[in-house]
């Protein structure tokens, strides 16, 4: 009995996907292997809105985050980090743990991130600004074209979590002046969950070169080499198979061109709140801070039960809160594979959910 996943992560993989992951595995010092990963990474360019390089690694997200830290950073370092939920802290907690000097920027949880909030924090010693750019703990996003203007004035290396965002949200690195971009395979690039990706643009390849923190399997320069070399190639075995999976969904996503898969994104977002304030159910986060990819929904007492009944009684497996909001919120993805007739399924399924619940 296939269930449907409308989580913000691992998101349902489509077929064509599936099918490109079951080939047998490539020996990953040929030239059959190069074709491919040298093909990737360009479309990996694409999805990011970039030239810079993007390498790529067999991780999961909060791996590519690790990466981004130990590469840019140095101990003592002095540094922004913005936290509006779960993967702001962890990734200022990541910074802290290699000795990184975190200034940490607490936003409520449920909003994104004010620009004159920020202003007030940076002073001239910080060298580098971090932020989540979908909170898909809360379902709140951050203004990263703002940030990014922000981050210039002041000269910043501007380091962004797009982990749940990217292929979802609008994310221009280089016309936004992104210098840092870390996501995964597993949420709007309806992939496997597996590989992480990393880009770094001109400032942040400098900086790379100062870093002091020590690094081998994560040497982001390292994997650069071998992917510039006359055949493109890893430093260590790759995910072959997650590599070959992954490509065709960035084969799809060009298909539809990126502009219409975020407007695809928006729609359904769009749709789906409407539909959830008509069913009388409150949205957790600010207007004006909704993400277009996880909708998180304030429940109450009701949230258990809710993500339980629509499992068992729908197939549509939905997420709960974490850390403060654990019981309090459901979470609902729509990002990646998501069409209109998933949409209208999740609603009504919630509604009958919503009925038993009060005894309709
Ligand atoms: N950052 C964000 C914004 C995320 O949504 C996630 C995953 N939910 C992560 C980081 C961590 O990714 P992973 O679970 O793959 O380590």
């Amino acid at each position: 009995n296939k269930k449907i996943l409308m989580t913000p992560g691992p998101t349902n993989v489509p077929e064509r996907v599936l099918k490109a992951m079951a080939y047998p595995v490539m020996h990953h010092r040929t030239d059959e292997y190069s074709a491919l990963f040298g093909e990737f990474s360009e479309r990996l360019k694409y999805v990011f809105q970039t030239r810079n390089d993007v390498m790529t690694f067999p991780a999961a997200g909060t791996g590519g985050l690790e990466a981004a830290v130990i590469n840019l950073f140095s101990p003592g370092e002095k540094i922004i980090a913005v936290s509006i939920g779960v993967f702001g802290d962890r990734f200022a907690s990541i910074a802290q743990q290699f000795g990184v000097d975190v200034e940490k920027i607490d936003i409520p949880w449920g909003s994104g991130a004010d620009i004159d909030a920020i202003r007030k924090a940076v002073r001239d010693e910080h060298t580098s600004i971090l932020v989540t750019h979908n909170e898909t703990s809360t379902g709140a996003y951050n203004d990263i074209r703002e940030i990014g203007k922000l981050a210039k004035e002041k000269g910043l290396l501007f380091v962004v979590d797009a982990v749940s965002s990217l292929g979802g949200l609008e994310l221009k690195m280089d016309e936004w002046g992104v210098d840092v971009v870390i996501s995964a395979s597993q949420k709007a690039l309806m992939s496997p969950p597996g590989l992480t990706f990393i880009s770094l643009g001109e400032k942040a390849w400098d900086r790379a070169a100062m870093s002091t923190i020590p690094k081998y399997y994560w040497d982001i320069k390292k994997a650069r080499d071998y992917m510039k070399k006359e055949k493109p190639q890893n430093p260590y075995t790759p995910a072959v198979s997650l590599i070959a999976a992954t490509n065709e969904s960035l084969k799809m996503i060009q298909e539809e061109g990126i502009e219409n898969v975020i407007e695809r994104h928006s729609n359904l977002a769009e749709k789906f709140r409407i539909e959830v304030e008509k069913m009388g159910l409150r949205l957790f986060v600010q207007n004006g801070y909704r993400s277009d990819v996880v909708t998180s929904i304030d429940v109450g007492d009701g949230a258990a039960r809710l993500k339980r009944e629509m499992e068992e009684l729908h197939g549509i497996v939905i997420s709960g809160g974490q850390g403060d909001l654990k019981g309090r919120i459901v979470r609902i993805g729509h990002m990646g594979c998501v069409d209109e007739k998933m949409i209208d399924m999740t609603v009504n399924a919630m509604q009958d959910c919503m009925n038993r619940m009060q005894g309709a």
